[in-house]
């Protein structure tokens, strides 16, 4: 049997901010527009609780209610979202050839422009307690999910950039901040150590590492292990930060697209542009440093107004 090709203007991987925020603009702007939602359809919001910080909800929203909502909005523009993810890429390399696309039940897209939103993932160091405990004191977020832990104790794993900058973050907002780096030395910048070794009431515990979490229904203790002298030992507290790093989920796209060390996607200098003409980038698959879901939700929008001046440019 010959699978009917589906076609679109543009085709959206990714189903978080990014990608809902260029959905609607592609939408808006007559583009057909399709998002494929991927594995964890509304992406990493719909693992956190509430999300304070986007403008536009003074009382705050669930992140899975507001990944609701942009897909609703999304949708009230004749976006076609399918839950499925995208199996196989093959980007076209000259202006104004189709992209071909193959989806997890095997179906073929072709599309005049791909915008990729697919995201990062946190790292998590693999233990079971971190899924047990997981929006019930445990988070990969702190600018997500500092505020519930004011005044209280808390812990970052971590040694690098991410996990000071967590630990000061939290230093102004919480009690006591234990900082748990699995090696003698910290990896984060100098200037970023400075900063955690001035804060009063931050506490630096080299070669510590996390072995499990306890507490009813939330975390109340972490328990410990010095790697050095394997002394276990346990902290009373009431949330654990995991900022061991993130993944770019940019795996599918390895030989065709520009990336940086860490597998971003590089994108040109103020657009959301990658190497290949017709693929555009937004949200933290190609960010780094921000990773906020209005930064994301910004770049999407970049992304639709870049593939819709394309389509105008190389198609009509
Ligand atoms: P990094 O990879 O730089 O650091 C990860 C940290 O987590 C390291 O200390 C690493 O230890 C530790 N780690 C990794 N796996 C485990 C584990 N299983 N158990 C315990 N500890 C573990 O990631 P970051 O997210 O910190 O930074 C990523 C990039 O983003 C960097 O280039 C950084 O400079 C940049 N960044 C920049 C910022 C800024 O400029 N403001 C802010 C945040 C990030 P070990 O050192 O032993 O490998």
């Amino acid at each position: 049997m010959i699978e009917e090709i589906m076609q679109y203007d543009t085709v959206i991987i990714g189903s978080g901010p990014a990608g809902y925020t260029a959905a609607i603009y592609a939408a808006r702007a007559n583009l057909n527009p399709v998002v494929f939602t991927g594995m964890e359809p509304g992406g990493q919001l719909t693992t956190t609780t509430d999300v304070d910080n986007f403008p536009g909800y003074p009382d705050g929203i669930t992140g899975p209610d507001m990944m609701a909502d942009l897909q609703k909005q999304a949708e009230r523009f004749g976006t076609k979202v399918i839950y499925e993810y995208i199996t196989e890429a093959n980007l076209a390399t000259e202006v104004g050839q189709i992209h071909k696309l193959k989806t997890s039940s095997g179906k073929e897209i072709h599309a005049k422009t791909v915008i990729i939103s697919t995201g990062a993932t946190a790292k998590y160091l693999g233990l079971d307690d971190e899924k047990k405990y997981a929006g019930s004191g445990v988070s990969a977020c702190a600018t997500c999910d500092g505020f519930f832990y004011k005044g209280k104790d808390v812990a970052v794993i971590g040694g690098g950039d991410t996990a000071a900058e967590e630990a000061t973050y939290l230093s102004k907002l919480c009690k006591k901040v234990y900082l748990l780096i699995r090696r003698d030395e910290m990896r984060a910048s100098k200037a970023m150590q400075e900063k955690v070794f001035k804060t009063q009431n931050i506490e630096v515990m080299f070669n510590h590492e996390l072995i499990g979490l306890e507490g009813d229904m939330v975390v109340q203790k972490a328990n410990i292990i010095n790697n050095k002298t394997n002394e276990k030992s346990s902290l009373e507290l009431d949330g654990v930060f995991i900022a061991i790093g993130h993944t770019p989920n940019t795996d599918l796209f390895k030989t065709q697209l520009n990336m940086d060390e860490m597998g971003y996607l590089v994108t040109e200098d103020k657009s959301t542009k990658t190497n290949l003409p017709g693929v555009f980038a937004a949200g933290d698959v190609q960010d780094s440093v921000y990773r906020q879901a209005i930064t994301a939700a910004g770049t999407g929008c970049m992304a639709a107004l870049d593939a819709e001046k394309y389509i105008l440019q190389n198609f009509s």
